[in-house]
């Protein structure tokens, strides 16, 4: 049986992983509108991976015997400025994740709650390719500078996402 205190704190997180799902597909809209294909695949594929991290701890506080509460999620911004200053609150957001990843392990340590421990790795794990994937795209965005064509290129890269 997981603690009401990892229950709860559970349930913020099943929270978290959706406003970054619901952020990444904002951030799609956005690219859409203006005909970035290519950032848009990308973005929308982050959303539904987003969504995936929400299910796994959906899934883990069904099978440790706990409530799962869908807390409500808040409106995410509707404009991201350019690409770079976009890519670049994808890597402040995903290191705040890191940071709310590192205090749920913390939590479940206090509680000496070990199968939450295990179940956290992964996220830890994840994380640390999270942080690289924005951060690349970050230093790509900042190579590229105003030059269009080279954009062109990075969306047309960023459209094979999953291919
Ligand atoms: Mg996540």
């Amino acid at each position: 049986m997981l603690s009401k205190k990892l229950e709860e704190a559970l349930n913020e997180q099943i929270k978290n992983e959706n406003y970054s799902a619901y952020m990444y597909l904002a951030m799609a809209a956005q690219c859409e509108a203006a005909n970035m294909k290519g950032f848009a695949h990308w973005l929308k594929a982050q959303a539904q991976e987003e969504f995936s991290h929400a299910m796994r701890i959906y899934d883990y506080v069904n099978e440790r015997g706990g409530r799962v509460r869908l807390l409500a999620i808040d409106e995410p911004p509707f404009e991201y400025g350019t690409p770079l200053q976009m890519f670049e609150m994808v890597y402040e957001h995903e290191q705040k994740v890191t940071g709310l990843i590192n205090a749920l392990c913390d939590l479940a340590r206090s509680e000496n709650d070990y199968p939450t421990q295990t179940h956290l790795n992964w996220f830890v794990d994840e994380q640390v390719e999270e942080e690289a994937s924005a951060s690349e795209i970050v230093e790509t965005l900042k190579m590229i500078g105003d030059k269009g064509h080279a954009l062109v290129m990075l969306d047309r890269e960023l459209g094979k996402r999953g291919q």
